[in-house]
Order: structure tokens, then C-alpha cells, then sequence
């Protein structure tokens, strides 16, 4: 399927969750995951409007970034070394992925400005999924204070891959939680507005418990083009 049928046949469901939920649909973030496809794949789904893409590894964004000059959003939304954060610092709109202070640290240490950051969480505590625990989310917060390039935008989570919704709004529901925690501390390098959550399988009920940054692969650019 082209992308921009894929597009169309999303932003139905994005507003039919928004009514469902009372949202508006302008408040949807869609983020094109395109770490399984091409560079052609990926320009056919910035013709078809996408004006956001995730990458998931530095490779893959390093390649996207290099063959794409139209003016897009980059969102790095996989785990990242420390030590390859010198690679992208420069490049990246938005990391999802900050778990953990030595990350950063080396993000203040080689920006030059304040980096927009996801705090990645893991509500599920599936031994499996990269993430803080929501019991270090507050501590891990005033350790950032002393990183002036760390600005923290929003949280970040996956829900589990099950076919059991309500595990997966409660995991949503929970970020939600936490976000509106953070956002009650009022911290100026914290704003915390954002929740990147919902991907192919489960964005609309990301959409109705709070999403603001849906992230999508498979269903939009497909998997493997
Ligand atoms: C691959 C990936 C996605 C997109 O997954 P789909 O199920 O294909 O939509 C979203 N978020 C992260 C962190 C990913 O690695």
C-alpha cells in the first residue's frame, strides 16, 4: 500500500479516537518510523506529509539524515550509547530514549544547546524493555538539574506485545500519571508536556489515554519495502 493511503486510512482512526476521548486531532504528533524501509520509501512518505521520522538506530538515522534534505523532524527513538551520542547530537529535533544519567551527561557534554528529550520509562517491567523504573523517575529528575543541555519534553514508553488491551491502556494510563507528576514539580528544564506512546498495534489507545507523539512503522511506511 502507498504511504499516503496508509496515512489517510491512520488519520481516520487517529480522529475517531480523539472523539472517542475528547482530543483534538491537531494534538497527534505522527512520528514515520522508517528503520525498516528505503530512503525512496521514506521520501514517498515525506511527499505524502509526514513532517516527522524515527530511526531507531545511529546507522540507519546517520543514513536517512544524509539522503534527505527536506525539512523534517528527526526523532531518535531507539536505545543510544553513550558513546555514539557525538554522532547524532547535532542532527537529532528529539532523543526518546534518555534512561539513564551517563547519557546525560554526555548529551550536555557534546551539545551546544539545550537537547528536547523523552525520558524513557519502563511502566510494564517486562525484563526485556530499556527504560527507568517509575520508582527512579523522581530522583533520576533532580540529578538532571545540572545538565543544561537535558530538556526534558516528555516521557516515552512500549507497551507490552499482547493482545490484552486493557494491560496495554493501563501501561499508557500509568505514563500519563507520571507525566502529570512531573509536570506538578514545575521544573524549568522540565517541562514535560509530551507523551511519546502508541505504535502500529496499539496507537489508538495510546490516542485516547493521553498521546501526544504516536510512533509508526509497520502501518504506515510498512516493514519491508
Ligand atoms: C520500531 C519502533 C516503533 C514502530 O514500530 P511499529 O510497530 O512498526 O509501528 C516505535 N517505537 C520504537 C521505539 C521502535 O523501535
Amino acid at each position: 500500500m502507498d504511504v499516503a493511503t496508509n496515512l489517510k486510512n491512520i488519520q481516520q482512526n487517529i480522529q475517531e479516537a480523539c472523539n472517542n476521548s475528547n482530543r483534538d486531532p491537531n494534538d497527534i504528533n505522527i512520528i514515520g518510523v522508517t528503520k525498516y524501509v528505503t530512503i525512496e520509501r521514506t521520501k514517498e512518505a515525506i511527499e505524502a506529509g509526514l513532517t516527522d521520522l524515527g530511526e531507531n538506530r545511529m546507522e540507519g538515522f546517520l543514513e536517512k539524515y544524509t539522503s534527505i534534505n527536506e525539512e523534517v523532524n528527526w526523532h531518535f527513538i531507539g536505545t543510544l550509547q553513550s558513546r555514539k551520542v557525538k554522532e547524532v547530537i547535532d542532527k537529532v529535533d528529539y532523543i526518546h530514549s534518555l534512561d539513564r544519567l551517563s547519557l546525560a551527561k554526555e548529551i550536555d557534554k557534546r551539545a551546544n544547546k539545550p537537547i528536547n528529550c523523552f525520558i524513557q520509562l519502563n511502566v510494564s517491567g517486562e525484563e526485556s524493555k530499556h527504560g527507568l523504573a517509575p520508582a527512579e523517575l523522581s530522583s533520576f529528575l533532580t540529578n538532571l538539574e545540572k545538565y543544561k543541555n537535558v530538556r526534558v519534553v516528555g516521557l516515552m514508553t512500549m507497551a507490552p506485545h499482547t493482545d490484552n488491551h486493557d494491560e496495554i491502556r493501563n501501561v499508557f494510563k500509568n505514563l500519563a500519571a507520571l507525566r502529570d507528576e512531573v509536570q506538578s514539580k514545575k521544573l524549568a528544564y522540565a517541562p514535560c508536556e509530551f507523551l511519546s506512546m502508541g505504535m502500529s498495534n496499539d496507537y489508538e489507545i495510546a490516542i485516547e489515554e493521553g498521546a501526544t507523539h504516536i510512533r509508526i512503522g509497520s502501518k504506515l511506511v510498512g516493514d519491508n519495502e
